[in-house]
């Protein structure tokens, strides 16, 4: 038999154009290495699934690394629609959207894929080439021949949910071009403040000379965790200088310099005891002239910095940054521009967003790309 589309991964992106193709009377081989289906999405936002943000377009392509790529998406395509047609009704919380019932098992079960041929425990292990031409896959039992594939194989972090970077391998050796891979949205590995683990500092800034997120933060046995420093942890992976803490945001120098000049005891109700314990042991001790103090306010409050701060590696990171070269990459269709009939969705490309549902919106983008895509090539009428 050989299929119209043969999708490779039943994650996020493959099950959008699994669905999307649920009712043409196209072959689609839906083929998953692992013995679930959409595994990592099960994981999302502590089970509760970030399925999407209420941002515009234009926030959209600043919140999303390589946004730009998927430009026409935002405005072709109704997200929100999508899941109320699917019967999904969603809550907002800011600017994030979940399902109403707060389960992703319930994300993964919306989508119709009824009509596809699903085969799980089918992990890929090689692509067939004929004439220079992409003709199939292989896995460790079979070979399935379709006139066009697509990856949606996920990134390399969280490699028990499936996504263990093996695609990535599989392509390279027939000349894919991937940019450098590296964790985004993951926690900071840093031994100083190890004493504290487990507690939450409410509202501080993390920051650098590019960018600055500020939120709240959580010490962890092994380091710093929580949203600001998951926000942080992909540009402290790419090397983008010093990165500094700033405990706290609400106050100038100038003010926290009048405060405790005033009052030594001052940061005393600023801070949870533990932590006030730990940050006063730098406070100069007996008559600190000025410029001691104003030392103290730059160095442990308002400008800590990171000495050699690391993140942890890639396997613990939310989501993965580099992947498939996009100059690689039609944005019209997300089809390889060397491979013919080659094309790419979801989290392997080299596109990914903040915390906040851009990682799956990128997944939903992509895949409704590929399945138009497919359709075209198919003459099936968008939509149906
Ligand atoms: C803990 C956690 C929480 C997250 N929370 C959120 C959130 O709330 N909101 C958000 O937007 N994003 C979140 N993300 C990120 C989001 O889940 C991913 O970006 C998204 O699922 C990627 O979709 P994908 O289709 O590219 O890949 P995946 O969903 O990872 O799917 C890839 C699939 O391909 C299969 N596969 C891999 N290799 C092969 C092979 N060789 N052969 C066959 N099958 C293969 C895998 O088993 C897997 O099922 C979270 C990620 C994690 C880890």
């Amino acid at each position: 038999m050989r299929y119209d589309l043969i999708i490779i991964g039943a994650g996020s992106s493959g099950l959008m154009i699994a669905d999307q193709l649920n009712n043409t009377n196209l072959k689609v081989l839906l083929l998953e290495g692992s013995k679930r289906i959409g595994t990592k999405l099960l994981m999302t936002g502590n089970g509760r699934c970030n399925v999407l943000s209420s941002d515009s377009p234009s926030e959209l392509e600043k919140a999303i690394h390589n946004g730009r790529f998927l430009r026409t998406a935002y405005h072709k395509y109704d997200l929100h629609n999508f899941f109320k047609k699917h019967k999904l009704p969603l809550k907002q919380e800011n600017r994030r959207l979940y399902p109403a019932s707060e389960k992703a098992r319930d994300v993964v079960e919306c989508f119709r894929i009824h009509n596809v041929h699903l085969q799980k425990k089918q992990k890929v292990s090689d692509l067939i080439f004929e004439n220079n031409k992409i003709v199939g896959v292989k896995t460790d039992n079979q070979e399935f021949y379709g006139k066009n594939i697509v990856v949606c194989a996920g990134g390399k972090s969280y490699p028990q949910s499936g996504s263990d970077g093996s695609m990535h391998k599989i392509l390279k050796k027939y000349g894919v071009k991937f940019t450098n891979i590296y964790p985004s949205e993951v926690a900071l590995k840093y031994p100083d403040f190890v004493g504290l683990s487990g507690l939450s500092l409410n509202k501080v800034k993390m920051f650098n000379k590019k960018r600055n997120f500020i939120g709240s933060i959580l010490f962890t046995h092994k380091g710093i965790s929580g949203p600001v420093a998951i926000s942080m942890g992909e540009f402290v992976a790419r090397g983008e200088g010093d990165t500094f803490l700033d405990f706290l945001p609400d106050y100038t120098e100038e003010q926290l310099f009048d405060c405790l000049w005033e009052d030594k005891n001052y940061l005393k109700d600023k801070f949870p005891k533990r932590f006030y314990s730990h940050i006063m042991q730098y406070f100069p001790t007996t008559n600190p002239n000025k410029k001691e103090i104003r030392k103290f306010i730059t160095n442990k409050i308002k400008r800590y910095q990171f000495n050699n701060v690391m993140t942890f590696p890639i396997e613990y990171a939310f989501t993965t940054a580099g992947g498939v070269s996009l100059k690689e990459i039609s944005p019209k269709n997300c089809e390889h521009k060397r491979i013919k009939n080659l094309y790419f969705a979801g989290e392997i490309l080299d596109l990914h967003g903040e915390i906040g549902g851009y990682n799956l919106m990128i997944a939903w983008y992509t895949g409704m790309i590929v399945a138009d895509a497919i359709k075209d090539k198919f003459n099936i009428p968008e939509g149906d």
